[in-house]
């Protein structure tokens, strides 16, 4: 057993792997919580174990897992030991994994949620459900981040918090990155700052309203089910809408990065904002924006993004444009053409004009990737995922 201090309630708990899990009598959705995949994360783990320590005698649908992420750092509250073990879901590293043993402490945590991972996707139907509970070092309003394919929107859209696309644009190996492109619906959830209560009671919160919007619980044996709502419908004060990143401060290897004092997330700033410094050089925001996760700790590589908010006019067109396809005609335009037509990658000369190609790629739910000093490849994440799992439940079809 692992033991997990909670600074916000000066409380220890003991937790294994699995912190719970609840089986239906009947076949249903399967859906499954992370908690703790950053150890110093700790608000997921106790609003995971508080939650289905509540509900192990209620009866649900399929099934629910809540399991615990870094182990290790969790008991030593550190964001990690070794390697952030939310960079690591590459394929290659995978696979390295599973065949050597000079495995670091990240590389076995993730060896065992992998074959958690594989056991539950394949001894289940689906539908299937993937929410990583995680936390932030600056003060921030809750917010869900997200893939951006639409069967991750659609399901987001049920709660009442700002939702962030694109940010796997700028992030190599999250979890959630893993799993969407298996075509599972997979949200990350940020309830708030570290060491702040609100982080524990909005997890709860959150935790109720995906186990009844997934349908493994039926909403009228969730007591106080609009609770839950409001709790996190107030503490977004407004601000959930939709949100796409457009830029992120990199802190490279040996940098000494420090962000100025008294950000939060989702605050405005404008266009020359003095922010942060990087081995004592100012940095001024490029862009009037809202700063997005500001680092005020030493583990992480991301300094701060910014975000602005998509309208709903572009919402809407880019889902008429991916419904439609759209994006087959898109390789009769000079310097775009297939890398991998099966699997929907487009390959794109960096001679095309980037800013106007982004912007547009993104509205067809492509996001790139990769670049080389020719090409940008960009990866569709409509067609990977497994909308027919889907298309039946209340949410898609809204
Ligand atoms: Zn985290």
């Amino acid at each position: 057993m692992t033991q997990v201090y909670s600074k916000a309630l000066d409380k220890t708990i003991s937790t294994a792997r699995i912190i719970g899990r609840l089986e239906g009598k009947t076949k249903g959705p399967s859906i499954v919580f992370f908690g703790g995949i950053h150890g110093n994360e700790t608000a997921g783990v106790f609003a995971l174990k508080e939650v289905f320590d509540q509900l192990s005698s209620i009866n649900i649908q399929g099934n629910a897992i809540a399991v615990s992420g870094n182990l290790k750092a969790l008991e030593t509250n550190q964001r990690y030991i070794d390697s952030d073990l939310n960079r690591l879901w590459t394929h290659s590293n995978l696979e390295a994994i599973e065949t050597s043993d000079a495995t670091n402490c990240e590389q076995k945590e993730q060896n065992e949620l992998f074959q958690i991972l594989k056991d539950i996707i394949s001894s289940n139907t689906g539908p299937f459900y993937f929410i990583d509970l995680h936390t932030t070092s600056s003060k921030t309003l809750p917010f869900i981040t997200i893939n951006d394919a639409l069967i991750n929107r659609k399901f987001s859209y049920l709660f009442p918090v700002p939702i962030v696309l694109g940010i796997e644009e700028y992030l190599n190996g999250p979890l959630l990155s893993y799993i969407n492109e298996l075509g599972y619906v997979s949200l990350g959830f940020e309830s708030g700052q570290h060491n702040d209560k609100d982080a524990i009671s909005n997890s709860i919160s959150f935790i109720h309203l995906a186990l009844a919007h997934s349908k493994v619980l039926k909403p009228e044996s969730i007591a106080g089910l609009p609770i839950y709502h409001n709790q996190l419908k107030g503490q977004s004060r407004g601000l959930d809408k939709i949100y796409e990143v457009v830029y992120m401060h990199e802190i490279r290897n040996g940098d000494a990065f420090q962000m100025n004092l008294g950000f939060e997330s989702f605050e405005s700033i404008n266009k020359g904002t003095f922010l942060a410094q990087n081995n004592g050089i100012k940095i001024n925001s490029k862009y009037s924006a809202k700063l997005f996760m500001p680092l005020y700790q030493k583990k992480g590589r991301e300094g701060f993004f910014l975000i602005r908010e998509i309208k709903p006019f572009f919402l809407r067109l880019s889902e008429t444009l991916r419904t439609y396809n759209v994006d087959k005609l898109l390789v009769i335009l000079p310097g775009i053409s297939w890398d991998n037509k099966k699997k929907h990658v487009l390959k794109v000369n960096l001679k095309v004009p980037v800013s106007f190609a982004k912007s547009f790629f993104h509205l067809l739910g492509y996001r790139n990737k990769y670049v080389n000093s020719t090409h940008i490849k960009l990866f569709n994440r409509e067609k990977i995922a497994k909308v027919n799992m889907y298309k039946n439940e209340f949410w898609f079809k809204k």
